[in-house]
């Protein structure tokens, strides 16, 4: 065994001694503290800029750091989306880094696929064996029948994939699911672009179904917007109107909740468009383009019925809505889960009805800004979203797959996936679609990953002479460097495309995923009218705040070219009931995105499973919410075990009383039922794809219907603050 020497600093000066040789050997771990490499002073924490990977939103944080350790997550202050804050999620990204989980090598099957029995290897045979295997594909011109699988994330990665397909020569390129959130927001703008909502300067919000305060877009940078919306700084409060069938926690912020029927939030809409139109109440108002019949088949007299909301109390709120200085509409969640769309088309059709777009507190639209288009390949890549049976079809000779879990969000999905010849996973975790694979090449965690993420937030400025307020939009980029070095023997999946693109003789246009984002901070700097090449001096400093932002220039409103687009767009609304399905399954079924597991993608963290719902105080497991009064109708007590049956499958779960929600809906959380990832996540709770109710499957709402009764057994509901944290499940 190796001996180390080393110099001992006594009162009395120095003596070479060979020592701690009878400890086992711990001065592996303590060289670091007696050698410190140059970025390293021992006792002196860092604060490292990066971007949460954790949502969409990419807010900005900055990671405490200490002898190459993180310790702190927090958002970033200077950064335009999250000012400083950060939700639940953001601080959980430590467990991502330090969970005992993580595939610690890469890995290639050794038992049946689907056994979860793998070996490690080393990287230069992962990325050999990759590199092989993909050769032979390609010398029997089957290049298009592989195809990459990538969580919708534009980032270092998914730009490296975009080359690396390009290169080559298939073009089968799938990324996740829409959520109806997605398509919701897709339709406010109508040209493709997100649009920013600006909620922090309208006077009168009427969300149907967004629960911005929890999960809908970006949930940090609206809970600030809606801070601003409350206190209004020295304006008059807001009024926020929250239509849905379930009282989520933004519902629970609101000044009205209306529960309204599911699936008839566009009926609402339209009727609220009709009181309008033939009150004139804004002067001009155009009707929407119906596909069949009139406005006037929508008025509130007769679709209240429907809509089970009064005719009165809708009058009522069109009224104010179209009277408020500055009313704002906007759409998600249990609003959007009609795949056609049309709720959502008739939701952003009161914003055009009142002539907000771009205007403030009314749906911006922001500015195209993508200044790293330039290194992307030639040729735009086109990711299809996964629906259904589309992008897996038939299997294919390869399935290469990052950042997604099929397997898991649509469970039907698996024999599809099998079906490929070979599956290559990018997964830092072993989760469901990562037990299928052959072979396993970890990704780092987002804290040991270079990455870069371009995009515009609100800008809202007061011109002091006029006291005119001013909205559009602002450039930024967030620019993220290591913040640790790599926990495992892991690899930023951007290296190891580079790598097996070597092996293959293909040339990528950046040699590392370091490389790509110093290409690309010029671009980016160059985009914003800046000088693009950097100093010394500006690369430490932009490593240090983690983002790019336009100096100098005043916020804009932008043009109003997508407005006439929409306006063309036809709305066709249908019945929101179907009264035929109501014997065998009287009840409706709602899955929700979890506020913290998302749709299970971080139910492996223990810090979000023990984060108790902040409605019904739940942690570590599933429940149905059912009304009381319709839970005495079928004798249920809170807590009892039950069954809960669809057309589709079965489930049995905790009952959880609560008030909040419709007596003929019944509502369940995304986020457990997973059958692996991992100690914290596998065999807990119940995924409610098995219902039928897959993530982003885009079944309409009036087709998820159930029934429930009593199941017997012991129920294993752990809620906060009873005597019930005993029951936790011990992980495995
Ligand atoms: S909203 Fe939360 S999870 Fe999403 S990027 Fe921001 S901090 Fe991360």
């Amino acid at each position: 065994m190796k001996r180390r020497e080393f110099i001992i600093l006594t009162g009395s000066g120095a003596a070479s001694t060979t020592l701690l040789s009878g400890c086992g050997h711990p001065e592996n771990t303590l060289i670091p503290a007696l050698i410190p490499d140059e970025t390293t002073i021992p006792g002196v924490d860092y604060w490292k800029a990066g971007t949460c990977a954790l949502c969409p939103a990419a807010c900005g944080i900055v990671v405490r750091t200490r002898e190459h350790r993180a310790s702190k997550i927090e958002g970033n202050p200077l950064h335009p989306v999250n000012r400083g804050a950060l939700c639940a999620r953001g601080q959980a990204g430590l467990q991502v880094l330090y969970n005992p989980d993580r595939i610690k090598s890469p890995m290639k099957r050794t038992g049946e696929r689907g056994s979860g029995r793998f070996e490690p290897i080393s990287w230069e045979e992962a990325i050999k064996t990759l590199a092989e295997k993909l050769n032979d594909i390609r010398s029997r011109n089957l290049n298009g029948s592989v195809v990459f699988s990538m969580g919708a994330a534009l980032n270092v990665n998914r730009i490296a994939a975009e080359h690396f397909m390009d290169a080559y020569g298939s073009s089968r390129l799938v990324t996740t699911p829409l959520s109806g959130d997605d398509r919701a927001v897709g339709y406010a703008s109508a040209g493709g672009q997100a649009p920013v909502f600006d909620i922090a300067n309208a006077t009168y919000l009427l969300s149907f179904g967004a629960r911005f305060l929890e999960t809908w877009q970006s949930p940090v940078m609206y809970s600030l917007a809606y801070g601003d919306f409350r206190r209004g700084h020295g304006r008059k409060r807001g009024r926020f109107v929250m239509v849905e069938p379930r009282m989520s926690v933004t519902a629970a912020n609101a000044d009205e909740w209306a529960p309204a029927a599911v699936g008839s939030e566009g009926l609402f809409a339209l009727a609220i468009a009709q009181v309008i139109v033939r009150e004139k109440l804004v002067p001009n108002a155009a009707p929407p383009n119906l596909a069949s019949g009139s406005l006037d088949d929508y008025a509130p007299e007769k679709t209240a019925a429907q809509i089970d909301v009064p005719a009165e109390r809708i009058i009522r709120i069109a009224r104010e809505f179209a009277e408020a200085e500055r009313p704002l509409a906007i759409c998600g969640g249990a609003a959007t889960l009609d795949e056609d769309g049309e709720n959502a088309k008739a939701i952003h059709f009161l914003n055009r009805l009142v002539g907000n777009l771009n205007k403030p507190g009314g749906v911006l639209q922001t500015d195209r800004f993508d200044p790293i288009a330039g290194l992307r390949p030639a040729k735009p890549a086109n990711w299809t979203p996964l629906s259904g049976a589309s992008g897996y079809k038939d299997g294919g000779s390869a399935l290469l797959i990052h950042g997604m879990n099929p397997a898991h969000f649509a469970p039907d999905l698996r024999d599809q996936i099998k079906a490929f010849g070979y599956i290559a996973s990018f997964s830092p975790f072993l989760d469901e679609t990562t037990e299928l694979a052959d072979l396993i090449l970890p990704d780092h965690s987002y804290l040991e990953s270079w990455d870069l993420y371009a995009a515009a937030a609100r800008r809202t400025e007061k011109r002091a002479e006029s006291r005119e307020l001013k909205v559009g939009t602002l450039p930024f980029a967030s620019v993220a460097s290591p913040v640790v070095p790599p926990e495992f023997d892991t690899k930023q999946t951007a290296d190891v495309l580079i790598q097996v693109s070597r092996e293959l003789g293909q040339t990528l246009p950046f040699e590392s995923a370091e490389d790509f984002v110093k290409k690309a901070v010029p671009s980016v700097r160059k985009a914003m009218g800046q000088a693009a090449e950097l100093t010394e001096e500006e690369w430490s400093s932009l490593a240090e705040t983690g983002v790019l932002l336009v100096e100098h220039g005043a916020a804009s409103s932008t043009a109003e070219s997508d407005s006439a687009k929409a306006a063309d767009e036809k709305i066709a609304i249908g019945p929101a009931i179907e009264e035929n399905k109501r014997d065998d399954y009287p009840l409706y079924i709602l899955a929700y995105e979890h506020a913290a597991l998302g749709h299970g993608e971080h139910a492996n963290l223990p810090w979000l499973q023990e984060l108790p719902d902040p409605m019904t105080t739940v942690i570590w497991g599933s429940w149905v919410e059912i009304n009381p009064k319709t839970a005495a109708a079928l004798r249920i007590k809170d807590g009892d075990l039950v069954e809960v049956r669809t057309p589709a499958g079965a489930a049995t779960l905790p009952a959880v009383f609560y008030p909040g929600i419709r007596p003929d809906v019944i509502a369940t959380p995304y986020g457990q039922g997973h059958t692996s990832f991992g100690q914290y996540a596998g065999g807990r709770g119940i995924n409610p794809a098995q219902l039928g109710l897959a993530y982003g499957n885009g079944a309409r709402s009036s087709d998820s219907r159930a029934r429930v009764t009593i199941a017997g057994g012991e129920s294993r509901l752990v809620r906060f603050g009873t005597s019930l944290p005993e029951k936790i499940d011990t992980p495995r």
